[in-house]
This record gives structure tokens, sequence and C-alpha cells, in this order.
């Protein structure tokens, strides 16, 4: 399996006291699958996939990816899999504005040693930003920044893709056009794929979709 997670427990200390905002989460997602993750605002989407993501740490529960427990690494083995086999595109682009287009895509290659100029080129071409490598991301439209950001994010070639609401600060057609490109090029590396998304008609896309309420799914 590419991804189990097992009885995830998250609380948060918050000013009213503990806040459980997840209660016991299990899942797994195996090569090549694509799961929706729905719910309400403030339902804990975003605290799943950051777990999922080695970018905090559940209070209980376990997280494999790929065979490997996330909780028996260290620090520099859980950046090693955050920059390599995970691959994670938040709803902000989080583009280097002082890095044109084609160093913006290269970078996480880069950062994960796994750069592939050839695979850059192909990825560029095929979000139709072949004509816009030299540009910075304050030239480009929303779309075209987002693009970058989900070729940055493949560049690695993950085998797992979490995607936080990616087509959010997109307009309904743009968004249609983005979501084609990120499954077509998830169907073609064998990714996994789990993306939080608030629309239905982008969850009806996806083969399978779980529905996180009261801190556990559904
Ligand atoms: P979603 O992505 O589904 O909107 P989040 O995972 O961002 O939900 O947040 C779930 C709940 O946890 C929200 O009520 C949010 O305010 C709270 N929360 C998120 N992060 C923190 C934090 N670091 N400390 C305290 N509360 C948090
Ligand atoms: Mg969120």
């Amino acid at each position: 399996m590419l991804l189990t997670v097992d009885n995830l427990r998250k609380t948060y200390t918050t000013a009213d006291g503990p806040f459980d905002v997840l209660r016991g989460v299990s899942l797994t997602l195996a090569a090549g699958e694509t799961l929706a993750l729905t719910g309400e605002s403030g339902s804990g989407k975003s605290t799943l996939l950051h777990l999922i993501g080695g970018l905090d740490t559940p209070d209980e529960g376990k997280i494999l990816i790929d065979g490997t427990d996330l909780a028996a690494l260290d620090d520099t083995g859980r950046a090693r899999v955050r920059r390599g086999v995970v691959g994670v595109i938040f709803q902000q682009f989080n583009l280097i504005p002082s890095l044109r287009v084609v160093d913006n895509i290269a970078f996480q290659a880069r950062l994960a040693d796994t750069y592939d100029a050839q695979w850059c080129a192909d990825l560029a071409s095929r979000m139709g930003l072949s004509d816009h490598l030299q540009k910075y991301p304050e030239q480009l439209s929303g779309g075209q920044q987002q693009r970058v950001a989900i070729a940055r994010t493949l560049a690695p070639r993950p085998k797992l893709i979490l995607a936080d609401e990616p087509t959010g600060n997109l307009d309904e057609e743009t968004a249609g056009q983005v979501m084609d490109l990120m499954l077509g090029l998830a169907a073609d590396t064998g990714a996994g794929l789990m993306m939080v998304t608030h629309s239905l008609s982008l969850a009806g896309r996806l083969q399978r979709r779980l529905h996180l309420a009261a801190g556990q799914l559904a």
C-alpha cells in the first residue's frame, strides 16, 4: 500500500481548551489511486494532509508511506520523504518570486537531488508553460502560477501527491483545466493523489471520496 493511515488522533490546545480535531482517522491509498477529501471548513482536512505530509506530527496513530513509518524517521529522513516521496500542492501557490519559472519548476527536484532537465521541460510543456520559462511568477496569471506550482511538485516524481484545495483560487474553467493536467500527470507517473476540495464536481472526478466530519472519516 502506498499510504496507510491508522487511527490518527490530533488535539489542538486552544484558548477554549483542548480541541480534538482528528478522533481516530484511518484510510489507505494504493499507488495510482485518486481520493477526494471533503468536509466543512474547520473539519481538519488540512491538518490531516499536513500530518501525512510530515509537516506536523500526530498525537496518536500511525502513518506509513510506501511501508515507511513516518514516526520512525529522524528529521533528515522526514525531510527526504517530504522532498522526494511526497509532493504537496497548496491553495496558495507559494512560488519563489525572485526565481524565474524554469527555476521555480526545478526547485523541489534540486532540493531532493532528483533534478532531471528533460522531465522538467516535459512538465513545463504539458502545463503549457514553455513560452513562460524565463518569466517571473508575478508576470503570470493565477492559473499559470498554479500550473508552475504543480509542475514544481511533480518534478521530483513524487509517489504520493497531496493537494490542499489546489484550484481553490482559480475560476471554474481554469480549475477544470488544471485538474485535467494534474490527473493526467498523476496517471502517467503512477502516483497516488489525495486532494482536498470543496467542489463536489471536482471530487466526482476522483476514484474515491471520503468525508471528514466530527474528527472522523465516512
Ligand atoms: P480545514 O482544512 O478542514 O478547514 P483545519 O485542519 O485547517 O481544517 O483546521 C481544523 C480546526 O483546527 C479549525 O478549527 C482550526 O481553527 C483548528 N486549528 C488548525 N490549526 C491549529 C493550530 N495550529 N492550533 C490550534 N488550532 C488549530
Ligand atoms: Mg484547509
